[in-house]
Order: C-alpha cells, then sequence, then structure tokens
C-alpha cells in the first residue's frame, strides 16, 4: 500500500544545541522542506527521561524552537510544535510498549550509554524512550525522518514495531478498511559528511548536549571567539591530512574535522581532501573556523533576536500543535478501533 510521503523529527530540549544536531538534523530538516510536508517536533517528553530542572526547561523548549525557525524551517507551511501539547504521541506510545517486546528494547545502545553502570536507577522512560519515539512518527503516519547515525537503531525498532501492529492486528485493520497495513515502515535519511560529528575532545564519542565538557562541542549559540578557541584546541593527530579519505577510517579527529568541513561547504570528504590533503592542521583549522563563524553567525543572531521574543514562540508552538492534533487524532481513532477500544 502506499502511503502519502510525510517527513517526521524531533530534537530534544535538553541543553545546548550544538553543530551535530544543526548538521546531522537541522539542516536536512530545512532541505526537505522544499520536497515534502513536514513535521518538526521539540520532544520535550523525551528530555525527561533524565531529569530536568522545571526551572528550566521551558526556557530550553523556546530555545530549540528558535533554532528551528533561525534555521529556515517555514512553521507557517509546515509544522512545528512541542510533544507534550499533543498528548496522542504518549498515548500510542502506550500501545506500542504492548506491542513492542522486551528482548527489543534491551538490545538499545542508546539506553545501555545513557544509564551507564546504574542501570537499576534509571528511569522506566529512558528504557522506553524507544517506543515513545516510534509513537511521534506513526501517529502521524510518516514516511521518511531525518535523524544523524545515532538514530538508526531507534528507527529500525520504529519499522519492527510498524510491523508487528500491522501482523498482530491484520485481521481489523483489514476489517475496518485500512487495506494490508496500517502503518508505513518509516524510513531513515542518513546522509552526507556529518550524520555523526564527534566530540572535539575524543574522535570516538558523538558530540551530545548532555557531555559535561563544553570544549567537547561548538554549541550554536557560540560567539566568533569561542569557535576559535574550541577548534585551535580540538584534538588532533601529529600528521598532516591525508590525500585520500581511505586513510580517515584510522584518524577518527581528522576524519571528524574535514567531515565538518566538508558538510558546511556543501562538499564531500574526498573533495575537501583535495583541497587539504597534505596540509597541517594549524592550517587547516584557520579555513575551517572561517566557514563555520561565516555559517553559524547569523544564525546565532537570528536565534538570538527569537530568545527575546517568547511570546511569538509561544504562539507557534501552538498554532503547530494544534494542526498536528488534528492529524493525530485522526490516527488514534482508527488504532482504537483497530485494538477493539470501545469510545465515544
Ligand atoms: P542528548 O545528549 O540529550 O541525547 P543529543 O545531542 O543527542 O542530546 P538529540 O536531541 O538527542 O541530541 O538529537 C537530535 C537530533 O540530532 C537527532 O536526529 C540526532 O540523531 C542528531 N544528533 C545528535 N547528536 C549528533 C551528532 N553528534 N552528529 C550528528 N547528528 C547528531
Ligand atoms: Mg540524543
Amino acid at each position: 500500500m502506499a502511503f502519502k510521503q510525510l517527513v517526521f523529527s524531533g530534537v530534544q530540549p535538553t541543553g545546548n544545541l550544538h553543530l551535530g544536531n544543526y548538521l546531522g538534523a537541522i539542516v536536512k530538516f530545512v532541505e526537505l522542506q522544499n520536497s515534502h510536508d513536514c513535521i518538526y517536533c521539540v520532544v520535550d517528553l523525551h528530555a525527561i527521561t533524565v531529569w530536568q530542572d522545571p526551572a528550566e526547561l521551558p526556557r530550553a523548549i523556546r530555545e530549540v524552537t528558535a533554532a528551528f525557525i533561525a534555521a529556515g524551517i517555514d512553521a507557517s507551511k509546515h509544522i512545528v510544535f512541542n510533544q507534550s501539547q499533543v498528548a496522542e504521541h504518549a498515548e500510542l506510545a502506550w500501545i506500542f510498549n504492548c506491542v513492542a517486546r522486551m528482548g527489543w528494547l534491551n538490545r538499545m545502545t542508546q539506553f545501555k550509554e545513557k544509564a551507564g553502570k546504574d542501570r537499576e536507577n534509571a528511569s522506566v522512560g529512558l528504557f522506553a524512550y524507544p517506543t515513545l519515539m516510534a509513537a511521534d512518527i506513526l501517529v502521524y503516519r510518516a514516511t521518511h525522518v531525518p535523524v544523524g547515525d545515532d538514530q538508526k537503531q531507534h528507527l529500525e525498532l520504529s519499522r519492527d514495531i510498524a510491523q508487528k501492529f500491522n501482523n498482530d492486528f491484520a485481521d481489523a485493520i483489514g476489517r475496518h478498511g485500512f487495506g494490508e497495513a496500517f502503518f508505513p515502515q518509516p524510513e531513515p535519511l542518513i546522509q552526507g559528511p556529518a550524520t555523526r560529528v564527534m566530540s572535539l575532545r575524543d574522535g570516538t564519542k558523538k558530540m551530545s548536549k548532555s557531555d559535561p565538557s563544553d570544549q567537547s562541542r561548538i554549541n550554536l549559540t557560540d560567539d566568533a571567539d569561542t569557535i576559535a578557541h574550541k577548534i585551535r584546541r580540538a584534538k588532533t593527530d601529529p600528521h598532516p591530512l591525508p590525500h585520500d579519505e581511505k586513510e580517515l577510517a584510522q584518524r577518527p579527529e581528522a576524519d571528524n574535522l574535514i567531515g565538518i568541513y566538508a558538510a558546511l561547504a556543501g562538499t564531500s570528504k574526498a573533495t575537501a581532501l583535495k583541497e587539504f590533503g597534505g596540509a597541517q592542521f594549524s592550517t587547516f583549522k584557520n579555513t575551517l573556523v572561517e566557514l563555520l563563524v561565516a555559517k553559524l553567525a547569523p544564525l546565532n543572531a537570528e536565534m538570538r533576536r527569537l530568545n527575546g521574543d517568547p511570546a511569538y514562540i509561544d504562539s507557534v508552538l501552538a498554532s503547530g500543535a494544534a494542526r498536528a492534533q488534528a492529524l493525530a487524532v485522526e490516527t488514534m481513532t482508527a488504532v482504537k478501533d483497530i485494538v477493539g477500544f470501545v469510545r465515544r
């Protein structure tokens, strides 16, 4: 069965947005607007799977929204809202908790990494995170999901959940007139040279909002001096940059910086190495700083302006939530019929 093409993705309001979020996700969100209907969500229900200070959370939700708009997402043509304003996400997540299997969730590496050694003390929500993510996507029956490489495993789980729901309820799905399958198999869109931006302090760890070291990431709110300082201090190895892309596989820090450069310049790593192969890191880093500042300064200025107008941000979220909810309610009504719930 053919599903209408629809893009969905989300970003958590968990702290400082960074270059990884921008290149791995937000830049793709902006591009897809030209070819698809898009729904972009500030996933605050996901954020509270780890502790969030209630006095800080509203600011973080508005800041992610401001970043979406500042990056060029058109919230009137597309939909931008925060997850907690559309209760159907949580409602469908519950049903998916009863579809997904413990064994599936036990394999999720994000839970293992975030829970760390003290797994007994992690929230139940952190464990169930992927079923809520499946609900976020499937409550709109979305078909395409632009994400960074770290979310690939969760996307695969979303596909498994969609498939198991379609199989388990096949008779009811047919009976209610939805044909062979009620949910699509959402496709991950993970493309380009910066699908996994790494920490500036350790080329084997992903850049994260939750990394305690601010030196590990470029925040979207960093000014030019801070960006320059962080890139100059970024870990490297003692060799000049290679000519051949294959050599990057053994040099995670070089790979990361070249990937960042290529993504910002809209080119490939191979092309970037044609320019910088044989160069010292110090030379390359100067060019990288210039490019980063040129790309991030306008975004930074627009985010600052929007952060000064919370009433406007809230109106964007309210309008987006109303439009999203209208779609989500339709799906949930059908899901309730399929599952066999009695409703008004
Ligand atoms: P947290 O540490 O709280 O999980 P995060 O930095 O991982 O924060 P998320 O809100 O979880 O950010 O992810 C938002 C989007 O950014 C997702 O699509 C995710 O795949 C992408 N993303 C996150 N980190 C990176 C990264 N280092 N490189 C590329 N994409 C990334
Ligand atoms: Mg994350």
